[in-house]
């Protein structure tokens, strides 16, 4: 179904349940088409017993897990994060995230304005 993602590498960690929106791995599959190295998934759906595992109050960020339009790639290094970040601006999201070790991205969310926002945890 796509070329460079499969299902389940947005699996939830915990239960392996996955109720991922199939519009977020066709847009990260896009985005990998421009890139010359793999985009790492380290978290995709989660389950609400997973969230809470995470020990964080769920914010909007863990909401876009929740409902399966969110995910996070690992990404350590600040050229990686140049060209991963544009990549994502490319294909069109609109909703990024940035801490040390990931970029969250999630697909639209009518409620949610255009964002780009940084991630104390994770
Ligand atoms: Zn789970």
């Amino acid at each position: 179904m796509w070329k460079h993602f499969k299902y389940e590498d947005f699996a939830c960690p915990c239960c392996g349940r996955n109720n991922t929106h199939p519009e977020l791995i066709n847009k990260l599959d896009k985005a990998q088409e421009l890139l010359k190295f793999p985009l790492v998934i380290k978290l995709g759906y989660i389950c609400e017993s997973y969230a809470k595992r995470l020990n964080s109050f769920i914010d909007l960020k863990l909401k876009g897990h929740l409902e399966g339009r969110a995910c996070k790639i690992a990404c350590i290094d600040n050229f990686s994060r140049f060209l991963i970040i544009s990549a994502l601006l490319e294909v069109g999201f609109e909703h990024i995230g940035v801490s040390e070790k990931f970029i969250h991205c999630e697909i639209s969310n009518e409620k949610i304005p255009k964002s780009f926002w940084i991630l104390d945890r994770f």
